[in-house]
């Protein structure tokens, strides 16, 4: 059966050859001396390589670290040295990225890495070379692969995943086998998930959602992933959706909002589509309404999660009426517990009511690497994670997320949540993409602004008639103050909006000395 097909290169895993690809990596860095516990980090836009290279390295038990391949310089050479990583895995060249050549600046630098492989091409160096080396070594590298394996525990560290969110330093979630395989396989049992099913993954596999909730749920169930593009391209996600079958799809909500978007988004088939995954912010109601409805996707579940519980913690399940399916993030995950608190006392906080949302159980990483303040400050005592994300459960354990303790806004005393607001302008007809933040305001404290992307062709909203659209329907005091039109918002690789930039250019703007809107 398929296990991986990567559209960009037309080539195509069977499982049976995937198993031996895998392990003749494995192999071949057990032969360069590479022991257990050691890092090796990848850096790479989406590849057929970046998943064999995950399965290799947890084979032989090497901690696999995702660099983002939006790094540049300084940040490679911060997470190779916060990691210790021994050996990076390296992405060609391209227009946007000298990864070569950063990789090779990281080497020289004397540090802990001292050895390059290059994930394209076919002399010494190359990954081909590498997996020539482990199968080389015949049966004495299997044999190799299965005594490191055979001294391997679930609870050994086998990820680091650097997380910043959207703010601050990366730290180094340090995630196990039993983290992300236990998460993975739980993710498909509840998306049904069989050999049948072609799984598109349009999502980075640096992040979790690629890795764990794409590869791990696929690979536990024999299912097979797709990979569309790179990176990310919505025309390409949809094409490969319809070239090979696809029944799951992919995506943060931005990239369902640009497919759905596309001016030819008619002209695609996609009649197989099952069931996908939108995670990873909110996932905008009207959105998931027209996933179901445009694109087939009837059973599309929401996962919520971060990268420190590995990462998924709640997630609608196929039986839940469409209004939670669209409304909420579901209830906890199979063998894990929520609870919401209050941030200042930390005590739960009742049913209905606004708090942080907390998670305890398997998926809970063992700590930031080399971090135990940082670790300290996330997970209490009592082992709950600390999300920092605010959150209300209702009597039956359906979650909603009402945003980020940091986005909340203030205004005169009152607690906003942008959330509320943005759902409540997704139902505007000429708005295509909002998102509400709050500005630094003298008289209130805060003030609301809403940034608008319209609707192609239609004409952009301004104050006064988002103000009449919202008056009688939310309460006076959560009118934005201010609208701002623009063409895209700063993201993240991940795909999160940095709501931080957008207040600071619009701060900057309102004073008279931001940039122009991007
Ligand atoms: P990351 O560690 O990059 O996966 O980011 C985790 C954060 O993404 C969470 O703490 C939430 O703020 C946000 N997030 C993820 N999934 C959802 C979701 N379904 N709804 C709302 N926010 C989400």
């Amino acid at each position: 059966a398929p296990a991986l097909i990567d559209a960009p290169s037309g080539r195509t895993w069977s499982y049976a050859r995937l198993q031996e690809d895998v392990n003749d990596v494995a192999a071949g860095l057990i032969a360069l001396g590479l022991q257990a516990g050691d890092r090796v980090g990848i850096w790479s836009p989406n590849c057929p390589e970046w998943t064999i290279a995950q399965y290799a390295t947890a084979r032989a038990g090497i901690i696999l670290v995702n660099v983002n391949p939006a790094y540049r310089q300084t940040e490679l050479d911060f997470v190779v040295r916060q990691s210790g990583m021994r050996m990076l895995l390296t992405a060609p060249s391209e227009k946007r990225s000298d990864y070569a050549a950063m990789a090779q600046t990281a080497l020289e630098s004397g540090g802990s890495l001292t050895e390059l492989v290059h994930l394209a091409g076919d002399g010494a160096g190359s990954f081909n070379a590498l997996a020539r080396a482990g199968r080389a070594a015949g049966a004495a590298g299997e044999a190799a692969v299965a005594e490191r394996m055979a001294g391997l525990r679930p609870g050994d560290p086998i990820n680091i995943q650097y997380t910043s969110g959207t703010t601050g330093f990366p730290k180094g979630a340090t995630l196990t086998h039993a983290n992300i395989l236990n998460n993975g396989y739980f993710i498909g049992e509840l998306l049904d998930y069989t050999e049948a099913d072609r799984v598109v993954l349009p999502v980075p596999f640096y992040h979790c959602f690629g890795m764990v909730i794409g590869n791990l749920a696929a690979l536990s169930h024999g299912a097979a992933t797709v990979i569309p593009s790179r990176t990310f391209d919505a025309g390409a996600a949809l094409a490969a959706v319809q070239a090979h079958g696809g029944t799951s799809l992919y995506g943060v909500p931005t990239m369902f909002i640009a497919e759905l978007g596309l001016p030819d988004f008619d002209r695609y088939d996609l009649s197989t589509l099952r069931t996908g995954v939108m995670a990873g912010s909110p996932c905008p109601e009207e959105i998931m309404k027209r996933v179901i409805a445009e694109m087939n996707m009837n059973e599309v579940a929401i996962c919520y999660g971060m990268t420190e519980t590995s990462p998924v913690s709640t997630m609608t399940r196929g039986g839940d009426s469409l209004a939670r399916r669209t409304r909420t993030v579901g209830r906890t995950m199979p063998h894990l517990e929520s609870q919401v608190v209050d941030p200042g006392t930390g005590e739960q906080v009742p049913f209905g009511a606004i708090g942080e949302l907390c998670t305890r159980g398997y998926s809970v990483m063992t700590g930031y690497w080399n971090q135990p303040d940082a670790t300290a400050e996330a997970i209490d005592a009592d082992g709950w994670m600390h999300t920092g994300d605010l959150a209300r459960m209702d009597e039956e354990g359906y979650v909603s997320i009402e945003g980020r303790i940091k986005d909340m806004v203030i205004r005169g005393g009152e607690n906003i949540y942008p959330r509320e607001i943005e759902e409540f302008l997704y139902t505007h007809p000429d708005i295509q993409d909002v998102q509400v933040i709050g500005i630094p305001d003298e008289r209130y404290g805060e003030e609301l602004m809403a940034c608008i992307i319209p609707v192609p062709g239609a004409p952009a909203p301004d104050t006064a008639s988002i103000a009449e659209f919202c008056s009688g329907a939310l309460a006076h005091y959560k009118i934005p103050k201010y609208v701002q039109i623009r063409g895209s918002f700063p993201m993240t690789v991940s795909g999160k909006i940095r709501k931080v930039a957008m207040r600071e250019e619009a701060v900057g703007r309102l004073a008279g000395t931001g940039p122009a809107m991007p």
